[in-house]
């Protein structure tokens, strides 16, 4: 490579100087693996050689058609951007014997005037990154070669159509020529469009490239080099060597191109990985019918039904079919157009299953009605087609059940509990036109025709991203939409395979749709839709509606939650309550729910939650009509009138532990005392002050002197949790009698109970202390009054950092410690969770975080607090029971952290149960 060149005399200086030892070790590093009939990698080596490096490798271990040619390791991209964009000395030599290798294996030669290797350059990180970053194929071609490249071939039309997609690649790629910001097309694709309105002026819509002719297609060429001249300065380079060199340097630079960037943060992976280069022998699909390119998947990756499924088009390189340019057709129907070329590709499917064990996607190509495979990797797939491939690939005995646990993204899990468009609203609806089901759901939103105005709309409303069709450019627009609806491509084109990754409604290849750019249009027949205007998608089976539509719960919600539908009529659910049954085999920790009401408690049981993690004593206070009673304590001057209110507020209380003690049937329930600072009680408004003075008989001046006395600067970190309790003990007495009185009252009618009484925002040993003593106190007389006694226990929460770092002392005479990593974060961080939202965004950009740290534990902060007070309180209480019961309890790798740390449960909203329990099985066994 020319960088390596022009530092060869520097390595033969440096060499002189470097003792003998270390110059022979950096020759001996190893840069460049082959595959092909000599393959030094196989599928182990991911690290080092990203995921379709590995499996090239594998693939042409087990014998299947591989086009040869070598990986350039990852460790190359670390050096690259450690060493100022610069490559290790001996990369170029080892890149030209590769060459050298594949040459002698294919008779053919980079650059050769009778028979010239033509050669792919392909990405290939760790985890595959769809369509991020770049590719560039038919590279070796210049006016001489491809000339070559007719005469060799046979077909010259083929030769110039591989050359114009190379200057086409190239001059994107590695020289830059880009769509500007004002225009609304790749300026390649521009001028095919007009090319082919000038030659076609009759004809409408998609126009066969193959009706180009040779001289059309040489005249177009022509046209691709005076546009990259005139963009660039610069002329197309001739050489295949300089072209080699400028595409390896393009593959590892979109390592850090803005969209790779953006797919990285959002699919955490590490900038460190970096990525490998993948140089193969270019085979063609596009030499006329008898080839073709298509992308398929062992499986449906929608629905994850056992069938070959994917799409081709014949007489196109593979890019034709991701690109959304020309609609591709069913693989299905490749059995009729190329039957031989369709028999090895089921064989394919089958030995591909059996070697890689999990659903493969993969890429192939048809040279002359002989098959290649160009890459394999484990197929992206939708949370629902997940739970199918996962539960059957059991029943085939392809898997076991542990493995089956992990084949499940935990965080993918919610989408199968995701809503689907109501039956009734959907029947009732004005039905447009349909496309391909890519992404299964039901999605309604304001059409936006460009990602950017997406981002915008989607700060205010529900988006619906509408596109020809959509590229890595569009990723951020991809994001903020609830759905994406596109014109062109098929169900592997870009926006279906990023879609079913994000587990985004979308329906793609809706030929009906009519989008003008400019006018900021979708006409469908007679209809026309403007920008802001609703419109729906059901990408379940590929229906596109006019307007808003209701929608509905999921099967599973159905099932569990409505019960309207029976379990065995549901497919979903069955599969999902088998692995939700193996998680359950599997797991260590246990989950339960932050739950303030029965019907609450009713859903997280149905989900599988083993008790209440927090009841939020608070939210039972603005029921009904009992604010008034709650805000008559709180204007209260002394004691006296704060118990007259309280004993209005008992019954109320003992009312809701009663339903949530019957609801929970015998699992325990964490009931936590009042927490918010008590100005969240009263109305700020005159009016309401003044309606609420009429109600309690009191001036209105009395009510704005109290609402503004209980003003705070930082109400977070002011007069609330325990210090309510501690200055306001009748508080406390009048919630633990509730919970006790309750727990005796079920207890009696034969349901067993389990009540454990936490108490909010303790930082000393004595705040607790304080508050236990009251507790008991107050149950004692209860016990007493009653003559009867109930089992509970008394704890804390964890939830500011003193709290953590005195466990040891809290637990003393704390029973169980909670994990209140809302407020934990908060005041570790010193990030209001309120109103960080108005920074962080910009702090996950800027990567001075990796995650919002309010959804995700920090593990290195706060996790380190939360490991303290684990050992510090397992050293006074041995055994003592522990939890979590902030947000972060339902966010996969936050539960995985618990796991790891000792927890003995985590606790998260009803909705999120099934995905704790997938995520905490997970962890346990991994
Ligand atoms: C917490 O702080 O994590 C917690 C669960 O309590 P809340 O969110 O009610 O403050
Ligand atoms: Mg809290």
């Amino acid at each position: 490579m020319a960088q390596t060149k022009k530092t060869k005399s520097a390595k033969t200086k440096s060499a002189k100087k470097a003792p003998a030892k270390t110059a022979n070790k950096a020759k001996d590093i190893k840069y460049v693996y082959d595959f092909g009939k000599k393959t030094d990698g196989d599928a182990k080596l991911r690290e080092l050689l990203g995921g379709k490096g590995a499996n090239l490798a594998e693939m042409a271990r087990i014998g299947l058609p591989v086009p040869p040619g070598f990986t350039i390791s990852t460790e190359v991209c670390t050096h690259y951007y450690a060493n100022k964009r610069t490559y290790p000395k001996v990369l170029d030599s080892q890149i030209r014997k590769s060459v050298e290798l594949m040459e002698k294996q294919l008779g053919k030669k980079l650059g050769d005037l009778k028979t010239p290797l033509l050669l792919s350059v392909r990405s290939g990180a760790r985890d595959s990154m769809p369509g991020m970053m770049d590719t560039i194929l038919n590279l070796g071609l210049n006016d001489e070669t491809v000339e070559a490249l007719a005469t060799s071939s046979g077909n010259a039309r083929f030769a110039w159509d591989c050359y114009r997609r190379f200057i086409q690649m190239y001059g994107d790629v590695v020289m830059g020529v880009q769509k500007l910001p004002s225009e609304d097309h790749d300026p390649f694709e521009e001028i095919i469009e007009k090319f082919k309105a000038e030659i076609f002026p009759k004809q409408k819509g998609e126009v066969d490239d193959s009706k180009i002719s040779v001289t059309q297609m040489k005249e177009l060429v022509n046209r691709f080099k005076i546009l990259v001249k005139k963009r660039t300065g610069k002329d197309f380079p001739t050489c295949p060597w300089e072209q080699l060199e400028g595409s390896v340097g393009a593959v590892f630079g979109s390592w850090m191109n803005d969209r790779a960037i953006v797919y990285r943060r959002k699919y955490g992976i590490p900038a460190a990985w970096g990525t490998a280069v993948n140089v193969q022998a270019m085979v063609f699909g596009n030499t006329g019918k008898k080839s073709g390119s298509g992308v398929a998947f062992t499986r449906d990756p929608a629905s994850g039904e056992k069938v070959l499924y994917g799409e081709f088009l014949t007489d196109a390189q593979g890019e034709d079919v991701v690109a959304g340019v020309r609609t591709p057709r069913p693989v299905a129907q490749l059995k009729k157009v190329l039957p031989n070329p369709f028999k090895e590709l089921v064989a394919v499917q089958k030995t591909l299953e059996k070697h890689f064990k999990d659903m493969q996607d993969f890429e192939f190509t048809i040279e002359e009605e002989k098959l290649y495979m160009l890459q394999t990797r484990n197929g992206k797939r939708t949370g629902l087609a997940a739970v199918r491939i996962a539960v059957e690939m059991v029943k085939e005995r392809l898997i076991d059940w542990k493995t089956a646990i992990n084949r499940v993204p935990a965080d993918q899990l919610d989408q199968v509990l995701a809503p689907v468009f109501d039956a009734a609203a959907q029947k009732a609806a004005d039905t447009l036109c349909k496309g391909l089901p890519a992404g299964p759901g039901a999605a309604s939103g304001r059409v936006c025709l460009n990602a950017e105005r997406a981002v915008e709309a989607a700060k205010s409303g529900k988006v619906l991203l509408v596109r020809q069709e959509t590229s890595p450019e569009d990723l951020r627009g991809m994001i903020a939409a609830e759905g994406i609806l596109t014109a062109r491509g098929g169900v592997s084109s870009h926006a279906a395979l990023v879609a079913r990754q994000m587990g985004k409604v979308c329906v793609c290849g809706a030929a009906a749709l009519e989008i003008d750019y400019k006018a900021r249009t979708v006409k469908v027949g007679k209809k026309t839709f403007k920008e802001g205007d609703f419109m729906s998608i059901n990408g379940t089976n590929g229906e596109v509606f006019g307007g808003e539509l209701k929608t509905a719960p999921s099967e599973i919600i159905q099932v569990l939650v409505d019960k309207k539908l029976s379990p065995k009529k549901s497919r979903a659910y069955q599969n999902f309550s088998k692995l939700m049954k193996w998680c359950e085999q599997a797991t260590k920790m246990d989950v339960r729910t932050n739950a303030d009401s029965p019907t609450q408690v009713a859903n997280a049981v149905a989900f599988g939650a083993s008790g209440i993690g927090l009841c939020r004593t608070e939210h039972m206070f603005f029921e009904g009509n009992r604010i008034d009673a709650m805000r008559q304590m709180i204007l209260a001057d002394d004691e006296k009138n704060r118990r007259t209110a309280l004993k209005k507020l008992l019954p109320f209380q003992r009312k809701d532990f009663t339903g949530i003690f019957k609801a929970l049937e015998g699992r325990p329930a964490t009931i936590r005392l009042l927490d918010p600072p008590l100005h969240e009680f009263l109305p700020h408004d005159q009016n309401s002050q003044r309606d609420l003075a009429k109600k309690l008989g009191v001036s209105l001046a009395s009510v704005k002197r109290r609402v503004e006395d209980l003003h705070e600067f930082n109400p977070m970190l002011g007069h609330r949790g325990c210090r309510l309790g501690i200055s306001y003990s009748e508080i406390t007495e009048m919630q633990t009698q509730a919970i006790i009185e309750a727990a005796l009252a079920v207890q009696e009618s034969g349901i067993e109970v389990k009540p454990e009484i936490m108490v909010p925002l303790v930082g000393f040993a004595k705040e607790l202390e304080l508050q236990v003593e009251v507790i008991h106190a107050t149950a004692k007389k209860v016990f007493a009054a009653k003559g009867k006694k109930v089992k509970y226990l008394v704890g804390t929460m964890i939830e500011i950092p003193r709290a953590a770092l005195v466990a040891d002392e809290i637990a003393k005479t704390a029973q169980f410690f909670s994990f209140g990593t809302n407020d934990l974060t908060q005041t570790t961080l010193g990030m209001s969770r309120d109103d960080s939202g108005s920074f962080l965004p910009n702090y996950t950009e800027m990567d001075v975080v990796s995650a919002n740290p309010f959804a995700s534990v920090d593990q290195t902060g706060v996790g380190q607090l939360m490991e303290i007070a684990v050992k510090k309180g397992k050293s006074s209480r041995r055994g003592i029971k522990l939890g979590i019961c902030g947000e972060h309890g339902g966010d996969p790798s936050s539960v995985v952290f618990c796991h790891n740390i000792g927890l003995n449960y985590v606790s998260c909203s009803p909705f999120r149960v099934p995905t704790a329990r997938l995520a905490a099985a997970q962890a346990a066994v991994s």
